[in-house]
């Protein structure tokens, strides 16, 4: 029966539960078969009953949500989960993160929480700093990067339209001047998933062909945009997916400043490349675009969920994001209201973790886990490619590596699911221009040169033991 009077001590006996649970998991994570065991049905048997008339106890609720967790989770904030572009939560990320749930703070205005506006009012300008973007640029703390290359391209919308004399928030797109949208070939899905949510649609977006890295081509795209007239929006990348490279964003900034279009950059994880002295040169002209999305969730470290959209004209990013009603009492100074700047109205306070893992870090910090996340990725490629039969895809010129074995779709297959069993590490795969590929991902604080090493040796023991059991 759920308690329903205020008593501090039980929310301290439950506390004292989840610490305990949260301990241990953290105290196995490291040693931990790191795919998940269980199976639906197994997981459906342990949890699924008919909606309780009268409640269960709170504390048994969640002993029985931890006793599945080991089975039940993809450990992927182990240090050798190497699975689509993942982090793990740092300590104090994850302990700022346990005080927003305790604040239970919504952070959509000033006036409810004025603690988490000047907190979140600092760390955009912290972020705007690491990046080396323009200051004066607006900042929006959102869900992830899906919703802030939306952000940034619904800012982008506002903006092209604007300057072409329609006021797209007031008037909608019936009637508006024609977008032309122009991404790479191998822009990522979540550009095409913008395009639905603002009505200008996936067919309207022109593709530029890419490189063999995958990054834009810039005589291709210098021939796009001279075919085109009217409002345009550019967006390019910084991280491939796959490879991890960044478009010439230096040669395409200049393109789209020519051209008068909207440069925006989806900077998921590649914007991080800024915090480094040495990687640096990778996103080098990317403080030419007018928007620029990215995650913290991924290569920062922080729990989900958590994204940054930055626009360098605030005054097109809070057009197209303001909310202002009037009994918002929103604020005439200099206060930030978060609905200004987001999609969301209530929100978690998710700019907190990124404050406290920014301060914890400093910029040496942040600079060293950008480095040698890029280390262990250059580490366990070279491993790799002293394996005969293992072929290394891509040039590993950030925290990405993509791996082939002995050239064959079914063989590479059915080495990531041998890996995927085997549970010394968790990779995936994925298909690189026609071929099946391993895809490597290196973004986790706490990967070792040990994990990268044990890691390998996993992935080469998998591939020996499938080419021992000869064709199958
Ligand atoms: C991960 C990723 C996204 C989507 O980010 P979410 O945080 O999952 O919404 C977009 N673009 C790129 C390049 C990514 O790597």
């Amino acid at each position: 029966m759920a308690n329903d009077r205020f008593a501090s001590a039980v929310f301290d006996e439950y506390l004292k539960k989840a610490v305990a649970h949260a301990s241990s998991y953290l105290r196995k994570l490291p040693d931990r078969h790191v795919g998940a065991r269980a199976t639906r049905d197994e997981l459906l048997q342990a949890l699924r009953v008919p909606l309780p008339r009268r409640g269960d106890e709170g504390g048994d609720v969640i002993d029985l949500l931890a006793s599945q967790v080991d089975r039940g989770a993809v450990a992927c904030n182990s240090p050798r989960y190497f699975g689509f572009v993942v982090g793990g939560a740092y300590p104090v990320a994850l302990a700022a993160d346990c005080l927003v749930s305790t604040w239970d703070q919504n952070a959509g205005i000033y006036a409810i929480s004025p603690l988490v506006a000047v907190v979140e009012e600092v760390a955009a300008q912290w972020l705007l700093d690491l990046f080396d973007l323009p200051r004066e640029s607006g900042v929006g703390f959102v869900t992830g990067c899906q919703m802030a290359n939306f952000t940034c391209l619904a800012a982008a919308r506002h903006g092209v339209l604007r300057r072409a004399g329609w006021d797209v928030e007031a008037d909608g797109l019936a009637g508006a001047p024609r977008i032309n949208v122009i991404a790479s070939a191998e822009s990522h899905i979540t550009i095409d998933v913008a395009m639905r949510y603002l009505g200008l649609g996936t067919r309207a977006v022109q593709r530029v062909e890419s490189d063999e890295q995958g990054r834009m081509r810039v005589d291709a795209l210098r021939d796009k945009v001279a075919s085109l007239t009217g409002p345009t929006i550019i967006c390019a990348q910084a991280g491939n997916v796959n490879t991890g490279s960044c478009d010439p964003l230096r040669e395409i900034g200049r393109i789209a400043n020519e051209a008068g279009a909207w440069l925006h950059v989806d900077g998921a994880f590649g914007l991080w490349a800024r915090a480094s002295e040495s990687l640096r040169p990778l996103a080098d002209g990317i403080e030419l675009a007018d928007s620029w999305a990215t995650d913290a969730h991924k290569w920062l470290n922080v729990p989900y969920d958590s994204g940054v959209a930055m626009v360098r004209h605030a005054q097109d990013h809070r057009a197209a994001m303001t909310s202002a009603a009037a009994y918002l009492i929103q604020t005439q100074g200099e206060e930030r209201d978060a609905v200004d700047w987001v999609p969301e109205f209530s929100r978690r306070a998710r700019g907190v973790p990124v404050y406290a893992t920014l301060r914890a870090l400093g910029r040496d910090g942040i600079a060293d886990l950008v480095d040698r996340s890029c280390a262990r990725a250059r580490q366990m490629a070279e491993l790799l490619a002293q394996a005969p039969g293992v072929r290394i895809l891509n040039e590993v010129a950030l925290n990405q590596v993509l791996v082939r074995f002995d050239d064959d779709d079914d063989i590479t297959r059915a080495v990531i699911s041998g890996v995927q069993r085997d549970g010394t590490c968790w990779l995936g795969g994925t298909n690189w221009h026609g071929q099946a590929a391993m895809r490597i991902s290196v973004s986790n604080w706490a990967t070792t040169e040990d994990d990268a090493s044990r890691s390998v040796a996993a992935i080469v023991r998998v591939f020996r033991s499938l080419r021992d059991a000869g064709p199958t």
